[in-house]
């Protein structure tokens, strides 16, 4: 199987509204280029300095997708990842908003759209706002969305988890199932210009069947269209 198959294959298998974002980390520019090439549409990175290199090495390619920031982003790799990205998936806290927000314009935009990232297992390991710990956590998002609305150059544009990964995709299903009630909340209840909630990331190779079942309408996919990772 190759990448060209297994993308083409996967883009008939999944519903048209869910976008395919592709999990590019780890992987060369040959192999994103054969993706774009291929009808890739969407390329999330996790890491800055990987993105910049990989987007370099794309040349005029790198104009033909947009590019999903999907890592925990560091303050101090704001600046560089604004020009670099065209959707920061993981806003994870009014802190981070607001840090991301004193830069845009510097970067040379206006508006970054912006998803908030949600660690729906209240996992340590993960970043993500977690529901354990803000409770009542459906009305501390309705807030949480009307204040970084406020700032001037996010838009607001969904909610993004990664959920616990389980080997086993049916014990994701009750994660995503709460993260979609969320996201329906939200968008029900928060009526303002900077915000529109089109988008619940979530899903990823093992579990996207599932995530979509339960309401996703972007699915962020590596393994199952590159291969499995090896990591130096
Ligand atoms: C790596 C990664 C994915 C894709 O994972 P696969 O299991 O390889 O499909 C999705 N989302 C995020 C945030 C990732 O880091």
């Amino acid at each position: 199987m190759s990448i060209t198959s297994n993308y083409q294959n996967l883009r008939k298998e999944i519903p048209d509204h869910v976008t395919i974002v592709l999990a590019g980390k780890t992987k060369s520019s040959k192999e994103i280029r054969e993706a774009i090439e291929a009808g890739a549409t969407d390329l999330g990175e996790n890491y800055v300095q990987e993105a910049e290199t990989i987007k370099q090495q794309l040349g005029e390619k790198v104009n033909a997708v947009r590019w999903h920031m999907i890592g925990h982003l560091q303050k101090n790799k704001i600046n560089k990842a604004l020009p670099i990205f065209d959707v920061i998936q993981t806003v994870d806290s009014l802190k981070k908003a607001r840090d991301i927000d004193k830069r845009v314009e510097k970067a040379g935009k206006n508006v970054i759209p912006v998803l908030i990232e949600i660690n729906i297992g209240n996992e340590d390991s993960k970043s993500g706002l977690k529901p354990e710990e803000l409770e009542p956590f459906e009305e501390y998002m309705d807030k949480f969305v009307s204040d970084v609305s406020e700032l001037r150059h996010l838009k607001v544009e969904g909610i993004m988890t990664m959920g616990p990964r389980f080997g086993n995709p049916e014990n994701s299903r009750l994660y995503f199932r709460r993260t979609r009630k969320i996201f329906e909340k939200i968008r029900k209840d928060i009526h303002l210009p900077a915000v529109n909630m089109k988008y619940l990331s979530m899903g990823m190779s093992n579990s996207y069947k599932v995530a979509i079942e339960e309401g996703s309408n972007m699915v962020r996919l590596g393994t199952i269209v590159f291969g499995k990772r090896t990591y130096q």
